[in-house]
């Protein structure tokens, strides 16, 4: 599942989590721990583009969907994150 997060320094991301971690999320601008956006009300959900520190295997890479995102994680080994 792909849930929302908000960080206190005002960043709003949104991560691919197991159900059991989906509560907090790591910050991908600053790194700290970022709270989940409960949002059950949003029929359609638009991916926005940003980028992430963390997937790629040699420093940020531009996500510009959640269908890239999830390729880069399986092919970093990542998928069960
Ligand atoms: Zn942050």
């Amino acid at each position: 599942m792909t849930y929302d997060y908000r960080c206190s320094c005002g960043n709003t991301f949104e991560d691919y989590k197991r159900i059991e971690d989906r509560h907090y999320s790591k910050c991908p601008k600053c790194g700290k721990k970022a709270r989940m956006i409960f949002s059950p009300c949003r029929a359609v959900h638009i991916f926005q583009p940003y980028w992430d520190e963390h997937i790629g295997p040699k420093g940020p890479v531009l996500l510009e969907s959640r269908k890239q995102k999830q390729r880069m994680l399986r092919e970093q080994g990542l998928e069960q994150l």
